[in-house]
C-alpha cells in the first residue's frame, strides 16, 4: 500500500475503503505504449469518477508522461 492509500484507509470508515479500492482497480489508465494499469497498481486512488476518458499520467513502463485513455472495468453502475 502507498502512502495516499494507506491515509484514505485509515480516515474512511471500512465499507467506503472497501468500495474506494474496487473502484481503484476497476479503473485503467493506458499509455499509448501498451501499459494498462489500473489506479490501484499505480499506487493512487480513484474514487467518485468524473468520467473523464483521457488523463495525463506518468506511464511506470515508458517512464513518459503521456495521455492515457481511462477505462472502468468489471463494476456496475449501483454506487
Ligand atoms: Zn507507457
Amino acid at each position: 500500500m502507498t502512502l495516499v492509500q494507506s491515509i484514505f484507509s485509515r480516515v474512511m470508515p471500512r465499507h467506503v475503503v472497501d468500495r474506494m479500492e474496487a473502484e481503484s482497480r476497476a479503473w485503467k489508465a493506458k499509455c499509448p505504449c501498451g501499459c494498462n494499469l489500473s489506479f490501484w497498481e499505480r499506487g493512487g486512488v480513484r474514487f467518485g469518477a468524473s468520467g473523464k476518458p483521457q488523463q495525463l499520467l506518468k506511464c511506470p513502463e515508458c517512464q513518459q508522461w503521456t495521455m492515457h485513455t481511462v477505462t472502468r472495468e468489471g463494476l456496475s453502475d449501483e454506487f
